[in-house]
């Protein structure tokens, strides 16, 4: 540090960090063993050593918006190594959990979402708003046990669906209810990351002349970044936490699933079910999209349950301590996972009540995962992916001057 320079510490982040995990920031001592065992670490960046005496120091503006601290994937090995139990790891993970409600957009909403003492809030936003279009919609009441169709969830259970426009009530009510609060969590996404970006950006040593066109950016440095979270690479270079990977690899490939299938059910139900008949039912077990579904929510539910097992045994070695900001994730994607097999097996089994109820909780568990993903741990898929990107441009000719 240059002569003369004054440390301003931010009492409040460090507040923050020690509440969201980080509280054993102190016990470090710089030893640099994290750095050396960091699959992240260059010998000119000692990473996170010089990190953690920044978190100390309560140094919000260096560590808030720096793409190495986006870049780390929890591995815990610099955890598993520390001789002072200073976990950097965990410390890593709650300055991400601030970041993410510091790039928030809107503030009251990441804030609401930063803390577990508001979950029953934030689970009661959606379970009222289902409730209330439930009851609206006039659908309130049980199909015969031979008789499930959760197509007619939102509907007034009549012998054939009410059409509006081309559409099913059931369908037009779920894209009134989805596809808002998607288009707003992307919003939101890209309100935060191009934050992010900017003040990365303003870190760099030097700034080139010339900006990549919005093509160069996405074939650069975004498709690089895209194709390495698929293969993994990273995560393949953990030592303490190995198994990671086979949670986090069906994971990934099940929301991919899930993606494609739910993205063929709107063709098929919202698109070509206006002109055709009969689309309006559930997609058959024949169809191929059906077995990607059923195959990709038991990877969810697998993925999931690998990484919850992980996580409990880091916090029994002592290795991770329990955060809302982790255990939050895990919990929201078991419940979108078990409830969603859970409305599908009571439902072939014909049993109304329970299908009605997992099929209830299914929707509110979804509508969470999509709404507050900008602000929770789920956020570190796009911060993750732009920080790879821009770690890919920031050695480009791009990012340097000439
Ligand atoms: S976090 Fe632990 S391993 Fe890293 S420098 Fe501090 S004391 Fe050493
Ligand atoms: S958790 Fe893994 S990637 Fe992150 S700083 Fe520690 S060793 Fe590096």
């Amino acid at each position: 540090m240059a002569e003369g320079m004054r440390v301003q510490p931010d009492l409040e982040f460090i507040k923050y960090l020690k509440s969201a995990g980080g509280d054993t920031l102190k016990k470090c001592y710089q030893c640099a063993t994290c750095s050396v065992v960091c699959p992240l670490s260059a010998d000119k960046k000692p990473f996170p050593r010089k990190e953690m005496i920044w978190a100390q120091w309560g140094l919000k503006d260096k560590l808030v918006g720096n793409p190495d601290v986006m870049l780390c994937h929890q591995c815990g090995d610099c955890t598993a190594y520390c001789p002072r139990g200073a976990k950097p790891g965990d410390v890593l993970g709650a300055i991400r959990a601030y970041a993410y409600v510091h790039y928030g957009f809107p503030q009251g909403l990441a804030k609401l979402c930063s803390q577990g003492k508001n979950l029953p809030v934030m689970m009661a936003i959606p379970a009222l708003l289902i409730l209330a279009v439930w009851f609206l919609s006039g659908g309130m009441h049980l199909p015969e046990a031979g008789n499930i169709d959760f197509g007619m969830f939102f509907d007034s259970h009549k012998e054939h669906p009410t059409i509006i426009g081309g559409l099913t009530l059931n369908v037009l009510l779920i894209d009134l209810i989805f596809v808002p609060a998607f288009v707003f969590a992307l919003f939101a996404a890209y309100k935060g990351v191009s934050a992010m970006w900017r003040d990365m950006a303003s870190k760099l040593p030097a700034q080139g002349n010339f900006r990549p066109s919005a093509a160069q950016f996405v074939s650069d440095f975004l498709l690089p970044a895209v194709k390495e979270i698929l293969a993994h690479t990273r995560f393949r270079m953990c030592g303490a936490n190995q198994n990671r990977v086979n949670g986090h690899l069906p994971l990934l490939l099940a929301f991919i699933g899930l993606f494609a299938v739910t993205t063929y059910g709107m063709i098929r139900k919202d698109i070509i079910g206006m002109f055709v008949e009969g689309l309006h039912g559930p997609i058959p077990l024949s169809d191929p999209f059906k077995l990607l579904a059923n195959v990709s929510g038991i990877a969810l539910v697998v993925g999931i349950g690998i990484l919850w097992m992980n996580r409990s045994r880091m916090e029994e070695e002592n290795n991770a301590t329990p955060t809302f900001y982790d255990w939050f994730l895990i919990g929201e994607i078991m419940t979108v996972g078990v409830t969603g097999m859970g409305a599908e097996i009571t439902r072939l089994l014909g049993i109304p009540v329970l299908a009605y109820l997992f099929y209830f909780l299914h929707l509110m568990a979804v509508f969470m995962l999509f709404l507050y993903m900008p602000y929770t741990k789920f956020a570190h898929m796009v911060y993750r992916t732009f920080a790879m990107a821009f770690e890919k441009y920031r050695e480009s000719s791009f990012a340097k001057a000439e």
